[in-house]
């Protein structure tokens, strides 16, 4: 039985102000019966860490890089944010490998320095639209689960966050339909790859543009085990129903 999981993306958004919605969502979910996660910027984590210390909830990071340490100007390492409190971080989101160039090699090396640092990984990959219309979305998802998840994944280590590009912050979602399909695939090359034990106990998150009012249809699906959330994770009135919905899921199909 795989445990659920609710995680929400700040991305670039949040000032100290915003550490009041951390606060809300603690107070409202005292006794969750899910995991609960924020990636807030790198700027709060320690803060939000802090007013979490005796919750549930967790924070995470939202990049590292693949070095602990070094010449590396602006960046922060994986053992860095377990320093001031994380115990996740989001690698290989959509928006780092087309803003930064991300490879799926980029992405495994971060993986890798998240285990290392004793974080959880939580591995993004998702198909463009172009490749979607094209029928290619199985290959493209194939391909980058191969060379963005590390050969020592484990469920402890490791969450894969499908996430169609085209349905990041745009309001579009992907049908029950497609992202069973997806989600289905995923879990049989992990089985495949991990075997049995290992390939059905890592957790697979759909994301993309999961909202209070299309959450629960979207739990239904067998194979999601949660959800990463952005825009609808930044204040706790949206994010609070979205924990709520996962904590009521029943797979139906
Ligand atoms: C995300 O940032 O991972 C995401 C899925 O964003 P949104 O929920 O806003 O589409």
């Amino acid at each position: 039985m795989r445990r659920k999981l609710a995680a929400g993306n700040w991305k670039m958004n949040g000032c100290k102000a915003d550490l009041a919605q951390i606060k809300a969502l603690c107070a409202a979910h005292e006794t969750a019966t899910v995991d609960l996660l924020i990636c807030p910027p790198t700027t709060l984590i320690g803060a939000a860490a802090e007013i979490c210390a005796d919750h549930a909830l967790q924070i995470g990071g939202q990049d590292c890089h693949a070095q602990a340490s070094g010449a590396h100007t602006g960046d922060i390492s994986a053992q860095m944010l377990a320093d001031v409190g994380a115990r996740a971080v989001i690698v290989g989101h959509s928006e780092r490998r087309s803003d930064h160039a991300e490879t799926s090699d980029d992405v495994r090396a971060k993986a890798s320095a998240a285990h290392d640092a004793g974080l959880q990984a939580i591995v993004c990959i998702g198909e463009h639209l172009a490749e979607r219309e094209a029928d290619r979305t199985l290959n493209v998802i194939g391909a980058q689960l191969a060379d963005s998840v590390p050969g020592d994944a484990s469920a402890e280590n490791t969450v894969i966050a499908y996430e169609p590009c085209w349905a990041i912050g745009t309001g579009l979602t992907a049908t029950p339909d497609q992202i069973s399909e997806v989600h289905d695939f995923i879990r049989d090359r992990l089985v495949g790859r991990f075997g049995p034990e290992i390939g059905q106990a890592i957790r697979l998150l759909y994301g993309g543009s999961v909202k209070p009012g299309n959450a629960s249809q979207i739990f239904a699906v067998q194979n999601v085990d949660g959800a990463l959330v952005g825009g609808a994770s930044l204040t706790s009135r949206d994010f609070s129903p979205i924990i709520s919905a996962l904590e009521g899921a029943v797979e139906v199909s």
